[in-house]
């Protein structure tokens, strides 16, 4: 079908001409995107856990030495945070390139590979040096002159779905990296906004169905993050494992190690006991279906 009209479905037409190399070559065909010795795409399932935001150094740590102690890889923390409104007590901090710094250190004292999120341009050397994976928050997916300078670098890049885009949309903001000639795109579900949801906690909603409707058509590995989705910490079990069931390539998971007292979103983190838990029961079920989280 042609797209003389051009709405939220994406067209053959489009798969040809506007996302031609996110659309897949062949049946078969599936990236992997290597991150220093973890991969995501192929029979692994790497998890990325961490704080919303890095607090401090002493927190971090211990967030790094319970991920060890769990055998995952990768850790997440926020060192600029976007907040929806713009005061920000003094709870509500941003701890910038200390938080970089805390987040590089913690990453070499244990072996992990990181992620953080970047907004601001200025911040992209700094960013690049610190961790190995950029993040592209919600409010940033349609940011293309950030895209653009972030492809650039040939960083991995995780580009968070805006919580109001189609697929299309979506697509169309990872064609901006992959046109640099950078490959390395790790795509995050994280909820979207939808007009029945059940309760304030839950402002979005887990798009599970994304997960297959893009491997129909596309190459590229795509993680869920059900912390951002639900913003509910007793939520986030079922929907991992329902991600696992519907073929998620990695895991975005929010844990804190006084979840009551974290900085931003206290109701969302799980805290370590819950997350040992949660990444046992992962373990059983990414085996049937011939996954190992990593
Ligand atoms: C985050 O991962 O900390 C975050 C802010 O996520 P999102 O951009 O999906 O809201
Ligand atoms: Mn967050």
């Amino acid at each position: 079908m042609d797209n003389k009209f051009p709405g939220k479905d994406i067209s053959i037409s489009d798969l040809k001409t506007k996302i031609p190399l996110c659309a897949k070559k062949n049946k078969n065909h599936k990236s992997i995107v290597k991150v220093k010795n973890i991969s995501f795409g192929g029979k692994e399932i790497p998890v990325l856990a961490g704080p919303n935001t890095v607090e401090n150094l002493k927190m971090i740590d211990k967030v790094g030495y319970c991920l060890k102690q769990n055998k995952i890889s990768g850790m997440r923390g926020g060192a600029f945070k976007p907040l929806t409104f713009p005061y920000r007590s003094k709870k509500y901090f941003e701890t910038k390139l200390d938080g970089l710094n805390w987040l590089e250190q913690t990453k070499k004292k244990y072996d992990l590979i990181v992620t953080t999120e970047l907004m601001d341009i200025k911040y992209i050397d700094d960013v690049c040096l610190a961790t190995d994976i950029i993040q592209i928050g919600t409010r940033n997916m349609q940011n293309y002159p950030l895209l653009t300078e972030c492809a650039k670098t040939q960083m991995p890049i995780m580009l968070k779905r805006h919580y109001g885009s189609s697929l299309r949309d979506w697509l169309g903001a990872a064609e901006y990296i992959l046109s640099e000639g950078n490959n390395k795109v790790i795509l995050c579900e994280r909820g979207i906004s939808v007009p029945h949801t059940h309760r304030s906690t839950s402002r979005f909603l887990l798009d599970l169905q994304v997960i297959p409707a893009l491997k129909e058509i596309s190459h590229l590995p795509i993680i869920s993050d059900p912390s951002h989705a639900t913003f509910w910490a007793p939520w986030v079990e079922s929907m991992t494992l329902a991600s696992i069931a519907a073929g998620c390539d990695g895991l975005l998971i929010e844990i804190h190690p006084d979840p009551k007292n974290a900085a931003v979103d206290p109701l969302q983190p799980l805290n370590f006991k819950q997350f040992k838990n949660l990444m046992n029961k992962s373990r059983k079920l990414a085996k049937v279906f011939s996954r190992k989280i990593v």
